[in-house]
């Protein structure tokens, strides 16, 4: 049988390999000069003034909500269809979570019901802290509508563009935190840039960038501009907040730093990538992603939705065929809410519509930027005859 084709994977050349090894040479591995350099790419790139790198997106998301003063008591509300970790930053916070449907076109947070739910919730008095929307598959929210909504009430964004680097809105990058008060960027190896593991929180607000730099070493400082005893001497360091070690190491950077330089290279493959795909699955029954006007996609994943109906076979059937094919397909996500430890604080099933309809559907199909043309036909000929029965 050919090789299995995965949903995603990295794509390493010999520069990346020589930026790390030049790390693993030099005095630092770590708290050295190669993490600023690549705060600086990722910041210049997307137009936000800061950036600060920590060793997941989900240690991001977590610091972010501790800067937005998350606590006991608020509420987080993000949406269903995202990896677990965007609710749980809020649930490592001693904070509630809830979740607001997403659309049915774009699989994103809908602008519309975040509205309703928002009004309800300051009607009662129970306005949440803090929303995360989430650019599912690498297309950004219509955050200019979901900034409309939060701010009429005064409640704090955090984008998850885990998916999104690259990615813009309404002509801009996203990650510039034009409708929201942090983004935060993932380099799991599955994403559009690695590190390894890695994450970055960008942000327009110096005070956020300054808490989340504190929160990301153990709330140590050595500033003297924050000190807030007389420096005893050059050994002083103060512990201000109880942080925790989310740090990334320059070694990460480095290939961090290495990708960000054919980063609009894996954008521009993608998007051819999509294009072949779209106009492959015209003819089949199969539904493409639909793409929201003031979007431009990264394209981390390519979703496609089958109807059991018109396929005349089951989803599940689909997806095991795929498999057996040797098409590494997946389904992202499986809604948050219905995971068992969230059903455990009180979550049901029939909560988020669209979201658990997109679940009995969905199917992310290979999608990476070192992907052949004959794998790309392979996986679209797999599909063909997958659908067709
Ligand atoms: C991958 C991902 C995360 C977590 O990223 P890590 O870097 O693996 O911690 C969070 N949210 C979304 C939407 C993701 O896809």
């Amino acid at each position: 049988m050919a090789a299995f084709i995965p949903y995603g994977r990295q794509s390493i050349t010999e520069a990346d390999i020589a930026a790390v090894i030049d790390v693993l040479n030099s005095d630092f591995l770590t708290q050295g000069p190669v993490v600023p350099a690549f705060e600086e790419a990722v910041a210049s790139s997307c137009g936000a003034k800061h950036g600060i790198a920590v060793n997941s997106a989900t240690s991001a998301l977590h610091i972010a909500c501790m800067a937005l003063g998350v606590g006991p008591g608020d509420s987080v509300w993000t949406s269903p269809l995202t990896f677990v970790a965007s609710s749980n930053a809020a649930l490592y916070c001693g904070a509630d979570v809830d979740f607001v449907d997403v659309d049915e076109r774009t699989y994103n947070m809908c602008p519309t019901k975040l509205a309703e739910k928002l009004d309800e919730a300051a009607a009662k008095g129970t306005l949440p802290k803090v929303i995360i929307p989430v650019h599912l598959t690498g297309q950004s929210c219509d955050m200019a509508a979901i900034y409309a909504a939060a701010s009429r009430h005064g409640v704090r964004i955090i984008e998850d563009a885990s998916h999104a680097i690259g990615g813009s809105y309404a002509g801009e990058p996203v990650g510039n935190c034009r409708f929201s008060d942090i983004a935060v960027f993932s380099f799991h190896p599955v994403k559009i840039v690695t590190t390894g593991e890695g994450g970055m929180a960008m942000t327009n607000d110096s005070k956020l960038a300054e808490l989340m730099n504190l929160y990301r070493s153990h709330g140590v400082t050595r500033d003297a501009d924050l000190l807030q005893s007389e420096d005893p001497g050059p050994w002083y360091y103060e512990q201000q907040h109880l942080g925790y070690n989310y740090r990334m190491t320059d070694i990460n950077a480095a290939l961090g730093l290495s990708q960000m330089s054919r980063l609009s290279e894996f954008i521009e493959r993608r998007r051819a990538i999509a294009s072949v795909y779209d106009r492959a699955f015209a003819d089949f029954p199969v539904k493409t992603p639909w793409q929201h006007p003031d979007a431009d996609s990264a394209w981390h994943l390519y979703v496609i939705r089958v109807d059991e109906q018109q396929a005349g076979q089951s989803h599940r059937a689909i997806f095991d065929t795929l498999r057996n094919a040797g098409i590494g397909v997946n389904l992202h996500y499986i809604p948050v809410y219905l995971q068992p430890y969230y059903r455990e604080l009180g979550f049901k099933p029939g909560l988020c519509s669209n979201a658990e309809a997109y679940y009995s559907e969905a199917i992310s199909i290979p999608m990476f930027p070192t992907m052949t043309a004959e794998q790309q036909e392979r996986v679209i000929d797999a599909i063909g005859e997958a659908v067709a029965g």
